[in-house]
């Protein structure tokens, strides 16, 4: 599996406007997609952040859709 297969783009998913909005996963269409940052920086780098008073977080474009379920682009969840 690769590792991009498991985002989804937020136009993929199906969107419930009758559900506040929820983003529904394209795949299997029960589970709700949720946001999570694509790239985390090493435990190094966070504290070499910290370090000079600076905190990571992630930042709109490093964040991807991910099913709550665990559904990837090629593989719906068990
Ligand atoms: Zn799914």
């Amino acid at each position: 599996m690769m590792w991009r297969d498991v985002f989804f783009e937020l136009e993929d998913g199906l969107i419930d406007e009758a559900n506040e909005g929820t983003v529904f996963c394209p795949i299997c269409g029960c589970c709700s997609l949720k946001q999570i940052p694509k790239f985390i920086p090493s435990i190094l780098t966070q504290a070499a952040m910290l370090e000079r008073g600076e905190e990571w977080t992630p930042k709109q474009e490093d964040m991807g859709w991910v099913c709550n379920g665990g559904c990837t682009r090629t593989q719906r969840h068990a």
